[in-house]
């Protein structure tokens, strides 16, 4: 996968990459996160900032910090396209829409949390995938950190080159706080973002039935 929109770059059976710096992860440790060198960068920061990291309710937060950013970022070092790999033929050409699939991750731009929830639809050839695989999907591209319009790309690539369905489109809705505790400070706004592929770049009608499915029918 080449991706030019400075995300990251994965192979399946290759090494990856990192985009941003070219390097391959930490080539010593069993985890490709380098646990000690972020503790050391959080306990620097503590200290940026003026406080005592070696205060009584600071001791652990390094450790913490750095476990955290194992977790969520792990998917940095794993492929989510192995999760469209297993495919079921069935004899469905119409619609299929997996809707609220809830994710959290970090604004690239702030190292915030932004979370909210993704909708995915698609027009099978003949093929489908598992329901629990499209939010898998999700869940390993929103391990990273992330911008929201990319994110959404990234989801309807993959899905289209794996199941090349006559068409994808993906909407995800989400509220960044970089937005509601920072800067301008506006809470209770949220973004949404589309990516449409194949079909629904062009068939209006059917992009419409998916927007009016994604909130109707509760
Ligand atoms: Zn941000």
């Amino acid at each position: 996968m080449n991706d030019t929109r400075g995300g990251f770059v994965a192979t399946i059976n290759g090494p990856m990459q990192c985009a941003s710096n070219g390097k391959t992860p930490h080539p010593t440790d069993s985890s490709p996160i380098d646990v000690a060198r972020i503790r050391a960068a959080v306990r620097e920061i503590l200290e940026a900032i003026g406080e005592d990291p070696d205060r009584d309710g600071l001791q652990d937060t390094p450790s913490r910090v750095a476990k955290m950013y194992a977790e969520v970022f792990s998917g940095l070092h794993n492929d989510p396209r192995i999760h469209l790999k297993k495919t079921f033929e069935v004899d469905h050409e119409e619609l299929v829409l997996q809707r609220d699939i809830e994710f959290s991750t970090f604004c690239e731009h702030h190292f915030l949390p932004f979370s909210g929830k993704a909708h995915i639809a698609y027009l099978p050839t003949g093929r489908v995938v598992g329901l629990s695989k499209l939010a898998r999907v999700v869940e390993g591209i929103a391990r990273r950190p992330q911008v929201q319009e990319r994110m959404t790309q990234q989801i309807a690539d993959l899905i289209e080159e794996e199941l090349a369905p006559r068409g994808v489109l993906v909407v995800i809705d989400a509220v960044h706080s970089c937005m509601t505790i920072r800067g301008v400070k506006k809470p209770g706004t949220s973004c949404v973002t589309t990516s449409a592929r194949g079909l629904y770049q062009t068939n209006l009608t059917a992009r419409a039935e998916v927007l009016s499915l994604i909130n109707g029918l509760r």
